[in-house]
């Protein structure tokens, strides 16, 4: 079952001895094959609630249902396995290693699961094909333009076939036309296997792109569409 719940969301940071409310009363569903993307002004929370989604942080309280699952409910091992499995992350600044050539960076969320087989390393192949980097497998991060490097970073999201893939501002150190390209394949690749796709951005013309889209306006989730 591919679907994400979330009810009754609260996050509180505790800061300089005060108690930081960011998000209060968030709720959201999503099925499988679907995107919304998620705007709102810069401190409003959107990072936090893709943290969040992504298990990286946890709720003051609320539930949340990945697939089936309250990650939240899980002993630290196990949350680690389903995050690898389940969850695919892009960010602003691509976090690839720079020692790594982009096949390796593909490949690991594999290698973190022990030596990748066959079947993971032609799926590896696949996706750095599908994001058009075939000829590059063998660069370095340093020698690709951005927009390569974010696309590098969508193929090693997508490697594991996780249920929901999250990006944080993909395209935000990105020109125009990087910026199409990689909005191309960020809406495509996810589609296509059915996982679901949460976006936060900056850009009007990227969350216009969406199928949904949400503000997050005093601590709770506006919808726009
Ligand atoms: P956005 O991504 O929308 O710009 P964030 O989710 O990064 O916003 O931050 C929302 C608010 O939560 C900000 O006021 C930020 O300072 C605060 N915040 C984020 N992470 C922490 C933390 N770990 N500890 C304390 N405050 C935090
Ligand atoms: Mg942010």
């Amino acid at each position: 079952m591919s679907t994400l719940r979330v009810s009754g969301l609260h996050k509180q940071f505790i800061s300089a001895a005060e108690l930081l409310t960011v998000l209060d009363g968030i709720d959201l569903e999503m099925s499988a094959g679907e995107d919304l993307a998620i705007v709102g002004p810069s401190g409003s929370g959107k990072s936090t609630l893709l943290h969040i989604l992504g298990t990286l942080d946890s709720p003051t309280s609320g539930t949340v249902e990945v697939a089936g699952v309250n990650p939240f409910e899980l002993s630290p091992i196990k949350l680690a396995a389903f995050r690898n499995r389940t969850i695919g992350f892009i960010f602003q600044d691509h976090h690839l290693m720079p020692q790594l050539t982009v096949a390796e960076n593909v490949l690991l969320p594999a290698i973190a699961q022990g030596r990748p087989s066959e079947k993971v390393r032609q799926r590896a192949q696949q996706l750095i094909q599908e994001v058009g980097l075939a000829q590059r497998e063998l660069h370095l991060p340093s020698q690709l333009s951005g927009g390569e490097r974010q696309r590098v970073a969508i193929a090693r999201a997508l490697l594991n076939h996780p249920k929901l893939v999250l990006a944080d501002e993909p395209t935000g150190n990105l020109d125009a036309t990087n910026t199409q390209s990689v909005a191309r394949m960020l809406f495509d690749l996810p589609k296509r296997e059915q996982a679901m796709l949460i976006l936060v951005t900056h850009s009007d013309w990227l969350a216009e792109q969406a199928q949904r889209c949400v503000r997050i306006e005093n601590r709770h989730l506006v919808v726009i569409r």
